[in-house]
């Protein structure tokens, strides 16, 4: 048989104005899953995909899970099997007052930087789990069957913290279990260029509760013999970095590695400029640990930073306060094998060994997951990674995701299962933001992607 992508991708081309439309469908239905009364839209979106998925000849259902349901379909045949996945909930829309148009109101808009879809969803992640929806039927209309083995798994719980995905996961495991999965609800490294998270960053947080005197004081009578916690909780807090950026707590870049070498030169190759990345924010001088790149930084290092600080009086005007409490949010991004739970505990311990008499310390601990990061070594990873290219023009970059995307690290443990995080978002899409748009563009070159995608690992 002759090559089918050419005349896949006219058809992608010819068909884009039907796509649109259909996308603008799902992202009518406002299925916001953080939000009870809007139980009833999660369902109907997946009741959506379900008939979308039917119509393209794969096996959909809808299955029920004690909070919105999952889609799950199987099409195609062959020897390799991969999973999609995305989701079809979406952030809830306030401030309300700050969008220009409805947020379930989709349309398209002309912007000087070229065609949007803009509503709440249209980036994050509707239209990016549409692009493959429309690859596949593509490659359905072109050739009257899907090139390989595919199962979809659609959530809609993601932007409420994916409370059934685990037990979803191991309740189905052979199920869903395939050779490989891909992701799409990531973005582009830049408008041109396409990318493939390659390492997550994984995530810690502690609240830090210093209690001195059993009663605010007056500075007046009591400043002198009395220990003020603020200042024992900002001498701790001022300790948690040397002058080379380097986080002090013993033992915290245990298990932090260096990336592997094709994947830092590609970042190199990238030619990032930390400059112009802060510039955007009005700042002009790299914080993080002396001697790293401004990408390494965000994508291979693990960080410290003090998100909350509350202690005294902060209101208006002046008290001479020596307060009874001085409180403080910490959290780490994690990279490499560092493990949360001992971290935690080396945090705490840090703490505790630096605490004055008459001062008490208490930790309230929050989310800590590991970080992840994709075997690049995977042959699927060179295919994903060749057909991006041909369809870009430019070489797919290999990136770390600064925030954080547990559902690969879920793939992994659960099932034992690689993943491919690729996705056409840009910067300025302002998913979770009011006036969330998708570009026209984005959406087409997606499509095309994904097509060629499926074809290469056919
Ligand atoms: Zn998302």
């Amino acid at each position: 048989m002759s090559d089918p992508i050419p005349a896949i991708l006219d058809r992608i081309d010819d068909d884009q104005p039907r796509a649109l439309d259909r996308l603008m469908e799902l992202l009518r239905i406002p299925s916001i899953s953080t939000d009870p009364d809007h139980a009833d839209d999660c369902d109907t979106a997946a009741d959506w995909l379900v008939a979308e998925l039917t119509h393209l000849g794969f096996r959909a259902t809808k299955r029920d899970t004690p909070g919105h349901p999952m889609v799950v379909a199987h099409g195609g045949e062959g020897d390799r099997h991969v999973l999609f996945y995305g989701h079809y909930d979406v952030q809830p829309v306030d401030p309300l007052s700050e969008w220009n148009r409805k947020p379930f109101d989709p349309a398209i808009e002309s912007t000087q930087r070229g065609k949007v879809i803009r509503a709440r969803g249209a980036s994050d992640d509707k239209g990016q789990l549409m692009t493959f929806l429309e690859a596949c039927r593509a490659w359905k209309a072109e050739t009257g069957k899907l090139p390989l083995r595919i199962t979809v798994l659609f959530e809609g719980e993601e932007e409420s913290g994916s409370p059934s995905l685990v037990p979803f996961l191991r309740a189905n495991r052979e199920e869903l279990s395939a050779e490989i999965a891909l992701i799409c609800d990531t973005g582009l490294y830049d408008d041109k260029v396409p990318a493939i998270v390659t390492s997550l960053r994984g995530l810690l947080a502690e609240e830090v509760t210093i209690t001195g005197p059993d009663r605010d004081l007056h500075s007046g009578m009591y400043g002198g013999p009395a220990m003020n916690p603020a200042r024992v909780l900002t001498r701790i807090l001022g300790g948690l970095h040397d002058d080379a950026g380097r986080v002090q707590v013993p033992g915290f870049y245990d298990g932090v590695g260096e990336p592997p070498a094709e994947v830092a030169e590609g970042w190199t190759a990238l030619g990032f400029s930390t400059e112009a990345f802060l510039g955007e924010v009005g700042l002009s001088h790299a914080a993080g640990e002396r001697g790293r790149s401004g990408l390494e930084m965000l994508w291979s290092r693990p960080t410290a930073e003090i998100n909350g600080l509350l202690s005294g009086y902060t209101g208006r005007g002046f008290k001479t306060v020596l307060p009874s409490t001085a409180q403080a949010k910490v959290s780490f991004r994690l990279v490499g094998g560092q493990d949360p739970d001992r971290l935690r505990a080396a945090f705490r311990d840090w703490v505790i060994a630096r605490m004055p008499p008459d001062c008490h310390v208490t930790f309230d601990g929050h989310g800590g997951a590991a970080a992840s990061a994709m075997s690049t070594g995977d042959p699927v990873f060179s295919l994903v990674r060749r057909a991006l290219s041909e369809e870009w023009g430019r070489e797919a970059a290999f990136v770390g995701g600064a925030g954080s995307i547990p559902i690969a690290g879920y793939f992994q443990k659960e099932l034992g299962m690689e993943s491919v995080l690729t996705g056409f978002a840009r910067d300025d899409d302002q998913i979770h933001s009011p006036n969330e748009k998708y570009d026209v563009e984005s959406f087409r070159k997606g499509i095309r992607s994904w097509a060629r995608i499926l074809g290469a690992l056919a």
